[in-house]
């Protein structure tokens, strides 16, 4: 355990990372400057749902730098077609289909932000032209604790003191609601309202699962009102909670999904909003864009990410390793470990009685697994969706053994 990186460094103090420089990995371990292993607990924020550097996506990635990397979307390549026929493939069955139905359609881009920053332009401009909000009014729902990503418009509506404070102005036309009270959400819906941004399990805020009548009534909403209901899935989907998309969970429809962090595959940023083709449809040639979003190696990547996700063994081994850690959960919580959790797949969020979070983490690491905490007394544990029954069962032994050391 070194921290020779983080200390002598001329790096921007945005990050508070825990004494460990890692060297390596491999699946769900990780190898540190010094030789010790680690089993990776956090998954890169599931960014690594499919572990490091799984075979599949590692061989997409080299065949691809191979052939072609970049071509900006000023002239096709062959893979782009091929990306957004099977993300629709995957995901599109699973959203809104619209009053006039049609297939949807698929936007890339690279990092979550822009997916939810994406998603933000599309329902505003959707909201003039299909529902005649008057200009500039466009409002859209949000909900308490969220987390959507970083920048100015983003952090506009963010409740996390740290993510706001001294960022100011901040971008208008967003309205916060409690999460997971459908009454204050309907009650929030007036005429200028165009969507409701939720993530449907809240991340970032502690793995906040909602009560299970939640997101219905929260899609009846949303459609007795004509408001376009947008699921930020960037850290909820692509497997980690059991199924594709955490909506599925509820059996709930939204009208555009933002996806990002697994859909990378561990390897390089993509990002994508898929939905509706009346709303994404609004945007135009010139009316928005990236200069890398859906260039050949992310979308030789992300293709390799869908093929993995389209056969559903990697949704139904995050069930499967979900109710181990479940079992292991309710074991820590019986002894006192944690004083509660919240868990949904392969995704969990504790509370720990003693310290904080961060010294949790301290105590895991030093057990030799690897997590990070959110806020105050949670930390926050996601492995690999592909970490084998053995490995979790050990990931989680020493988890216990490490939170003894706290008490
Ligand atoms: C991580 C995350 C984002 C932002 O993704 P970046 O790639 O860091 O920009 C947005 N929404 C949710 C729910 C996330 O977990």
């Amino acid at each position: 355990m070194t921290a020779t990186t983080t200390t002598v460094s001329r790096l921007a103090r945005n990050y508070a990372p825990l004494p460990v420089t890692l060297v390596a990995g491999d699946g769900a371990w990780v190898t540190d400057d010094e030789g010790r292993r680690y089993l990776d607990l956090l998954a890169g924020y599931s960014a690594l749902n499919f572990g490091h550097r799984h075979p599949a996506l590692v061989a997409a990635a080299h065949a691809q730098l191979d052939r072609l990397t970049l071509t900006s979307r000023a002239f096709d390549h062959d893979l782009l077609p091929r990306f957004a026929d099977a993300l629709a493939g995957l995901v599109g069955p699973l959203l809104a289909s619209g009053p006039s139905g049609g297939d949807p359609l698929v936007l890339p881009m690279n990092t979550g932000a822009e997916a939810v920053e994406t998603a933000i332009k599309a329902a505003r401009k959707w909201g003039y032209e299909a529902r005649g909000v008057a200009p500039d009014r466009a409002t859209i729902v949000v909900a308490a604790g969220n987390f959507h990503g970083r920048t100015t418009t983003i952090v506009s509506f963010s409740d996390d003191a740290d993510a706001r404070t001294g960022f100011g102005p901040f971008t208008p036309g967003f309205r916060t609601v409690p999460f997971g009270d459908a009454a204050a959400l309907r009650a929030a819906l007036d005429e200028t309202v165009v969507a409701v941004l939720l993530e449907p399990v809240q991340g970032e805020h502690g793995v906040v699962v909602p009560p299970d009548d939640y997101l219905p009534a929260v899609r009846a909403a949303c459609d007795e009102a004509g408001v376009l209901l947008v699921a930020d899935e960037i850290q909820s989907g692509l497997g980690r909670t059991g199924r594709t998309l955490a909506c599925e969970t509820w059996g709930v429809r939204p009208d555009l999904v933002t996806l990002g962090k697994a859909l990378g595959g561990g390897i390089l940023p993509v990002s994508a909003v898929v939905g509706r083709c009346d709303v994404l449809g609004v945007l135009t040639p010139g009316t928005h864009g990236s200069t890398f979003g859906g260039n050949p190696l992310a979308c030789a990547v992300a293709l390799a990410v869908v093929d993995l996700l389209a056969p559903g063994d990697v949704q139904a081994a995050a069930a499967a390793r979900g109710r181990e850690l479940g079992a292991a959960l309710d074991a820590m919580a019986d002894e006192g470990l944690v004083t509660g959790y919240r868990r949904l797949g392969l995704w969990a969020g504790l509370d720990v009685p003693h310290g904080t979070g961060r010294t949790a983490c301290e105590a895991m690491l030093r057990e030799g697994v690897l997590a990070k905490d959110t806020h105050g007394r949670t930390l926050r544990l996601a492995p690999p969706l592909t970490i084998s029954p053995a490995d979790l069962a050990e990931a989680l032994t020493r988890t216990t053994t490490a939170l003894r050391t706290l008490s």
